[in-house]
């Protein structure tokens, strides 16, 4: 439970911003987790080419709206709630195992 300010907005237990500090970012955040990736890089006009990136996964919102956002910070990203990356980790399961 995120503590509770009288007339402030609810701050989960898992945001990790210090929102009184200037240049904080307004909405909550929890820590990420960088994850090393390849990654196909698509240049238009050229041949794809497999470039090492760096993901991170950073939950973001609110109590009530939680996002999960999984991206490099440019061209890769997707931004869905939790039960939406339920559903995409178990698609990616799927397809996985019919090409093992
Ligand atoms: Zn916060």
């Amino acid at each position: 439970m995120g503590r509770v300010d009288a007339g402030a907005e609810r701050h989960p237990a898992w945001c990790v911003v210090d929102h009184a500090r200037p240049g904080a970012p307004s909405e909550h955040q929890a820590d990420g987790v960088a994850v090393p990736v390849v990654a196909l890089a698509a240049i238009r006009g050229q041949p794809s080419t497999a470039e090492a990136r760096e993901l991170v996964v950073v939950l973001h919102g609110d109590e009530e709206h939680r996002w999960l956002y999984v991206g490099d910070g440019e061209d890769q990203l997707l931004d869905l709630d939790p039960e939406g990356w339920r559903r995409v980790v178990a698609a990616v399961e799927v397809v996985l195992a019919r090409a093992e």
